[in-house]
């Protein structure tokens, strides 16, 4: 059986696990099967469990002075009501979870195969989560003390065909994406009859309405802002001035700096009050924005040397929604993402990317690698 054979033999056998993220035992057949594979590669794997989530997966390679790579990937695909199995057809693989991201993973062993049949497999370290979709929160601590002993990070979400007609030669590389945070409001008031409390009543509902219309000013799409009070209750009855109205916040924010600035106009807002009330905010979820750095640059520059030698055109782009790429640029990795296969239609039982594509990203990181640990 030829390599690419038998990589897509591997990805059929771990498309056709339904790895959702709340599986933990499925999440962890993928990583069995995965193990396998690193071990066999001459990796140093090793598994950490989780009482809820499935294990966080890592193989080192050998390691040598240098830069250090990571070769981010999750385990885990987005759980659907109807599971649908790998198919290979035409120039195309289907199957859930197939683009986000398991042909990803299927990118990095064929990196791995690379590296060793040409002596290059040293200073990489993969690191797969088994809990990217919901965050990737079950490891936090061991991820981030992981991420802090690298240089670069390499990360498998899947390419995007932003036009129909792109790919193979326009590729779209992630080096932004947009954060995010979660927070939750309430608002506590005294209640009382509607009949005896009309005037100067203190209604926890009505206190709400004001903050709603004045977070949601706040946003401005332009520069990737976002504000949204998408759930709302509270109350007790129509005749019933409301003692208590709970809301939560999404904000979406595009850098720091941005963040830093919205969260003291926030904290204004909840902190200023039109009734006699209190309120309160609690922040639930916070997921830094991935921003340009040096390093990030470099890995482009590098990655551009490549397209323009293969005549692809590579774009610089930022997704709206995050990956593992934003905590490990938080700590000051260079990235580059989406290195995965090209396909589309994520999250849906319409999943596909190009087979040829799995095979153009292996060759693509292959000689990246090769470029950064020169
Ligand atoms: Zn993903």
């Amino acid at each position: 059986m030829n390599q690419q054979t038998l990589l897509l033999k591997y990805l059929e056998k771990i498309v056709n696990i339904p790895s959702f993220t709340e599986e933990k035992k499925a999440v962890n057949k993928v990583n069995d099967i995965l193990s396998k594979i690193l071990t066999n590669l001459g990796l140093k794997v090793f598994r950490y469990p989780h009482a809820q989530a499935g294990d966080l997966l890592v193989a080192q390679s050998a390691m040598r002075s240098g830069k250090k790579i990571a070769l981010l990937g999750h385990t885990d695909i987005v759980s659907l009501p109807h599971f649908t199995f790998f198919q290979n057809k035409q120039n195309k693989c289907y199957g859930n979870g197939v683009a986000d991201m398991k042909a990803g993973l299927i990118v990095i062993l064929g990196v791995l195969q690379k590296l060793k049949a040409s002596g290059e497999l040293y200073n990489v370290t993969c690191i797969f989560s088994p809990d990217e979709e919901v965050g990737s929160v079950a490891h936090k601590a061991r991820l981030h003390h992981l991420y802090q002993k690298q240089d670069f990070a390499l990360v498998f979400e899947p390419g995007l065909e932003i036009q129909p007609g792109d790919w193979p030669k326009k590729m779209w590389l992630v080096n932004q994406r947009n954060g995010m945070s979660l927070a939750d409001i309430e608002i506590f008031g005294d209640g009382g009859h509607v009949a005896n409390k009309i005037i100067n009543r203190n209604s926890a509902i009505e206190e709400m309405a004001y903050k709603i219309i004045h977070l949601h000013k706040l946003t401005q799409a332009k520069d990737g802002i976002l504000l949204n009070v998408g759930l709302i209750n509270g109350g007790q009855a129509p005749n019933v001035i409301a003692p208590y109205c709970r809301a939560s916040l999404d904000l979406r924010i595009s850098s720091l700096g941005q963040y830093n600035i919205l969260r003291k106009k926030i904290l204004h807002i909840i902190q200023t009050n039109h009734l006699k009330v209190t309120s309160k905010i609690t922040e639930k979820m916070f997921i830094p924005p991935l921003e340009l750095n040096r390093k990030s640059e470099k890995l482009f520059v590098l990655a551009k040397q490549y397209a323009k030698e293969n005549d692809i055109l590579l774009i610089n782009s930022r997704r709206n929604g995050g990956s593992d790429a934003n905590q490990a640029g938080f700590l000051g990795l260079g990235i580059l993402d989406a290195l995965g296969a090209v396909g589309a239609n994520l999250h849906s039982d319409k999943e596909w990317v190009y087979t040829r594509s799995i095979f153009d990203s292996i060759d693509f990181v292959g000689n990246i690698l090769s470029s950064l640990q020169k």
